[in-house]
């Protein structure tokens, strides 16, 4: 399991957000324009993932781990990645990392839930709620989270089958 930053292109942004709903750290490359994209993934020793095969070349060309993500489908572009990288997906939140900023999630009470100004409906009815500390944003395991577990076990089974992706 690698322990190093995924760092996705713009275009792959999609695949990120899911890679940390995943509980795998991967962020949206802050910059824009390859000379700067490359320059940054070399400095941060990052794992570039870019649907962009010239820049893949250039990426290896200077000795930066690229994966080329030609697959056009979401399931198909994730369980690519998770094979290419052999990473571990998981589907409890409480092990995955924020969908917007990337930090850690920790769980908190429907109390604190409420006290952050989610509706009483909502903190009543659910009791797995999950706090970003950097972004302040709040989760909860609504019928949302259902689909996102469906999705990533279905990923799962793809990135495990041995059919060439
Ligand atoms: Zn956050």
């Amino acid at each position: 399991m690698s322990k190093r930053c995924i760092l996705a292109d713009v275009m792959l942004a999609k695949v990120a957000r899911w890679l940390r709903l995943a509980g795998i750290p991967a962020m949206d490359v802050p910059a824009q324009g390859d000379d700067a994209i490359l320059r940054h993934s070399k400095r941060s020793k990052a794992i570039l993932l870019t649907s962009d095969v010239a820049l893949s070349l250039r990426a290896r060309k200077r000795g930066i781990t690229s994966i080329l993500v030609t697959q056009h489908d979401l399931d198909r572009q994730l369980a690519y990645v998770i094979r290419s990288l052999r990473l571990n997906a998981r589907t409890d939140p409480a092990e995955t990392f924020c969908p917007r900023c990337c930090s850690p999630l920790n769980r908190v009470s429907p109390e604190f839930a409420a006290r952050r100004g989610i509706p009483d409906a909502i903190a009543s009815r659910y009791d797995g709620f999950y706090y970003c500390r950097r972004c302040g944003k709040l989760y909860w395991q609504g019928t949302h989270w259902i689909s996102i577990r469906k999705r990533l076990a279905r990923v799962a089974r793809l990135a495990a089958r041995n059919s060439a992706l």
